[in-house]
C-alpha cells in the first residue's frame, strides 16, 4: 500500500471533537501516513510480556506475541515514551484502570464457528466489494477500522454495517508497540469516537496495527475497556497467489472451530486474490459445517464476551 495521502478534511464537527487536545508530537506521529500492513505472524518465543505497573493480562487460546520496540532511543524518548515495547511507563503511582486485558488470537470451542475480518478500512478501493459479498453470502464480518479513514470515507460504510461488527484499528495505523500510554490512549480515543460517530456501533474490541503489542497497547486499552483480538489465520497472498484457487484451498483446510481470519479491504493490489477468492471460501467453508459470527459473537461463544466498552 502507498502512503495514503491525507488532502481532505473531516467534517468540522467530528475534526473538533476528535482533535481536541492533541498535541503536536501527538499530531505529527498519529497524521503519518499509514503504513502497510504486512501483518507478521507474531513470534510463538516473544511471549507476552506486560511489564509491571499494574498490568495483568488474562490470554486466551494461545500466545500473542510482541514485536520489541526499536524506535526511540533512550536519549530521545520523552520521559513517559518507552524505548522497547514491554514496558507500561510510569512517573508515579499510576494504575489503569480495569487493570486487566484481554488477548485473543482464536476462541478454544468446538463449535464450528468462524470469524472473517478485515483491516484498514474503509477505503474506496475494494470496501464496497468486500460489503457485496458478505451481503450476498448474507454472512456477518468484522471490521478493524481506521479512524481517520472511517471520518474520511464514511459514504462507503453508510448503511450497510447492520450485519457487522466493529473493531477498532487506531487512527491513523501507527505502530502502538512504540507509543507511550498517552499517545496509544489518544490513537485509541480518537478512532473509538469516529467509529461510534459513523457507524452508530460503540467498538469494544482492538486490535493493533501489524499485531504489535506493548505495555502501553494493553494499558490504553484497558482503560478504553478494550478486548484485544489478534488472529489465529491470516491470508497468505503473497505466497498463495498462484495458481488460481491454491489460496482458497489453504483457507477452506486450515479453518478450525474458533477460528479468527485476517484480511484487509484495501491495501497492495497483490492482496486483491483473497477478496477475489472470498466467495469461494464462503462456500467451502460453509460446505465444512462452519457458521459465520463477528468476534464479538465468538468471543461470546465460550463466555469470554468483550468487556462493556
Ligand atoms: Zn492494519
Amino acid at each position: 500500500m502507498t502512503a495514503e495521502t491525507d488532502s481532505e478534511r473531516p467534517p468540522r464537527s467530528i475534526l473538533k471533537a476528535l482533535i481536541t487536545g492533541v498535541t503536536t508530537r501527538q499530531r505529527g506521529r498519529g497524521d503519518d501516513a499509514p503504513v502497510d500492513d504486512q501483518a507478521q505472524p507474531t513470534s510463538r518465543r516473544s511471549l507476552l510480556r506486560a511489564g509491571g505497573a499494574g498490568v495483568a493480562v488474562g490470554v486466551v487460546g494461545g500466545v500473542a506475541g510482541i514485536v520489541a520496540g526499536d524506535g526511540l532511543s533512550a536519549a530521545e524518548a520523552l520521559p513517559e515514551t518507552p524505548v522497547s515495547a514491554a514496558g507500561v511507563p510510569s512517573l508515579g503511582p499510576w494504575r489503569p484502570r480495569p487493570a486487566h486485558v484481554d488477548v485473543s488470537w482464536a476462541v478454544d470451542t468446538t463449535q464450528k464457528l468462524v470469524a472473517l475480518t478485515f483491516d484498514d478500512g474503509p477505503m474506496p478501493n475494494w470496501t464496497p466489494m468486500v460489503h457485496d459479498i458478505l451481503d450476498d453470502a448474507r454472512i456477518p464480518a468484522t471490521f478493524f477500522l481506521i479512524g481517520r479513514r472511517v471520518v474520511r470515507h464514511a459514504r462507503l460504510i453508510h448503511g450497510r454495517m447492520d450485519r457487522h461488527a466493529v473493531g477498532n484499528h487506531t487512527w491513523a495505523h501507527a505502530d502502538m508497540s512504540r507509543m507511550s500510554h498517552a499517545e496509544a490512549y489518544r490513537a485509541l480515543s480518537r478512532a473509538h469516537a469516529a467509529i461510534t460517530e459513523v457507524t452508530g456501533k460503540e467498538p469494544a474490541i482492538l486490535r493493533p496495527p501489524l499485531g504489535n503489542i506493548g505495555g502501553t497497547t494493553l494499558s490504553a486499552a484497558g482503560k478504553m475497556g478494550y478486548h484485544v483480538v489478534l488472529w489465529s489465520l491470516k491470508m497468505r497472498e503473497a505466497a498463495l497467489r498462484h495458481p488460481a484457487g491454491r489460496l482458497v484451498d489453504y483457507i477452506v483446510d486450515s479453518c478450525e472451530p474458533g477460528t479468527i481470519l485476517l484480511a484487509h479491504d484495501t491495501g497492495h493490489r497483490d492482496r486483491l486474490v483473497s477478496i477475489r477468492g472470498l466467495p469461494a471460501m464462503i462456500r467451502g467453508l460453509r460446505a465444512k459445517g462452519f457458521e459465520f459470527v463477528t468476534v464479538p459473537e465468538l468471543l461470546e461463544a465460550t463466555g469470554s464476551a468483550p468487556p462493556d466498552a
